[in-house]
């Protein structure tokens, strides 16, 4: 070999990190949340109001259910599930995914169209690498969830935003789906229940978004990793409610609707009656992705059914009622405030997006700057807009203690009104 034993190049070392990386880390929530926490002043005596989180499991009003703590607990007892699982995940898991969404489908799902992942996270991983040809691209919602952008970028998959309208309850901007699709794009993303918006899409806008998405040759991925967590006025609807008009690939997991995301267990799964993303390969790339990559812990796996069929429905209920207590009080202490609007009053998943009247504040540079003075100021912690594809907003968590929260905005108020151009 002609390189065979060739010395050490001059610094000394060979490897080197992956630039990719370092970019793909360097604008997640969490890194902008630690960024926040960092500015904390640590002579404020009061309790830090954390609202900037996507993970209320530590709060007492949002603890899991004690049937499903059981569930697992019992599932470990068993021995049954020590070994490692099939790369798909069990057949027993799998069964009761396919029985649980079909509830709201006009259609069965098959266990082999589930596949179990590590979390909704890992569902999307294996999505984004499979539809990641060179040269594809994926249109992606703006504000979003930066996972999708990161991921994509990542495997160098092209992605392309199309915007979600403040003025007409976040729906998607279909004419601008049209416009950004050309002949290389293969998917489109939504979330539903919405995250960072707080929206839950009507019936007739996801038929519209499946008929477009027909129009164009391209499949619809569904993160519906709040499914259920709708308590306004409109239900939540499954996007696999349209799976005959256009290939649905849904993801989801347990980690909202029980409030257990350290558990890590969930799931991707084709919605597609007329069996497009077989003939179209997309069920063997799944496969073939899940074949290479690690999988749920077997005895999360081997709780599911339990979990899935029999969590007393009064869980369910006091999550919703505590959600739909704190969406309530986050719009309405919203509207006291002239430097934040609220433009429409979330009615799902546990995020709202509120817009700073910046002309309004006289040194606020922009939403990063609010933020981090807020935090330093009045030790309330928001996400910056900016994390999710919208400068100058910010989004707000409200699945907290409701004392806490009615805290938090007070502090906000005092806050904005300290800050407050003078007339
Ligand atoms: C939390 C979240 C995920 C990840 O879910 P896990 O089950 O914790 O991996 C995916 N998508 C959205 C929109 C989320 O908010």
């Amino acid at each position: 070999m002609e390189n065979g034993g060739s010395p050490a190049p001059a610094n000394g070392w060979r490897f080197k990190g992956n630039d990719d990386l370092t970019q793909a880390s360097s604008l997640t929530v969490r890194g902008v949340l630690n960024m926040l926490m960092g500015n904390l002043n640590s002579d404020d005596t009061r309790p830090v109001i954390p609202l900037g989180h996507g993970d209320p499991s530590a709060f007492p009003s949002f603890g899991t259910t004690p049937f499903a703590v059981d569930a697992v607990c019992a599932a470990l007892r068993s021995a049954l599930f020590n070994g490692y699982s099939s790369t798909v995940g069990i057949p027993s898991a799998r069964r009761a995914i396919a029985e649980y969404l079909s509830k709201d489908l006009p259609y069965e799902l098959s266990p082999d169209d589930v596949f179990l992942t590590i979390g909704c996270s890992q569902a999307l991983e294996a999505i984004i690498s499979i539809l990641a040809r060179p040269g594809a691209n994926i249109l992606l919602p703006r504000p979003g969830f930066p996972y999708y952008e990161a991921r994509a970028g990542f495997s160098h998959l092209e992605f392309r935003h199309f915007d979600l309208l403040p003025e007409n309850d976040w729906e998607v901007d279909l004419a601008s789906v049209e416009t950004l699709c050309d002949e290389n794009t293969v998917a489109m993303v939504i979330i539903n229940p919405g995250n960072p918006c707080g929206n839950v899409f009507k019936y007739d806008h996801l038929k519209k978004v499946a008929e477009a998405a027909k129009k164009l040759g391209i499949m619809v991925i569904s993160d519906e990793v709040y499914d259920h967590l709708a308590f306004g006025s409109c239900p939540f609807v499954p996007m696999g409610v349209f799976g005959s008009i256009v290939p649905v690939v849904t993801l989801g997991s347990i980690s909202k609707r029980w409030i257990v995301p350290g558990w890590r267990m969930g799931w991707l799964v084709t919605n597609d009656p007329h069996g497009i993303l077989t003939k179209q390969g997309i069920v063997e790339s799944i496969k073939g992705f899940l074949n290479i990559t690690s999988d749920p812990a077997t005895f999360m796996q081997g709780a599911i059914p339990e979990i899935l069929e029999n969590t007393p429905s009064h869980f369910f209920e006091k999550i919703i009622g505590t959600l739909k207590e704190t969406a309530e009080i986050c719009y309405e202490r919203t509207k006291e405030i002239p430097y934040i609007t609220c433009p429409s009053k979330p009615e799902g998943s546990m995020f709202v997006m509120v817009k700073l009247n910046l002309p309004l504040l006289d040194d606020i540079e922009d939403d990063l700057d609010f933020c981090s003075k807020l935090a330093k100021e009045e030790s309330v912690i928001l996400l910056p807009g900016l994390a999710v594809g919208l400068k100058n907003w910010i989004r707000v968590t409200f699945a907290i203690e409701p004392s806490s929260l009615e805290d938090g905005f007070r502090r906000i108020k005092d806050f904005c009104q300290r800050h407050a151009k003078k007339q």
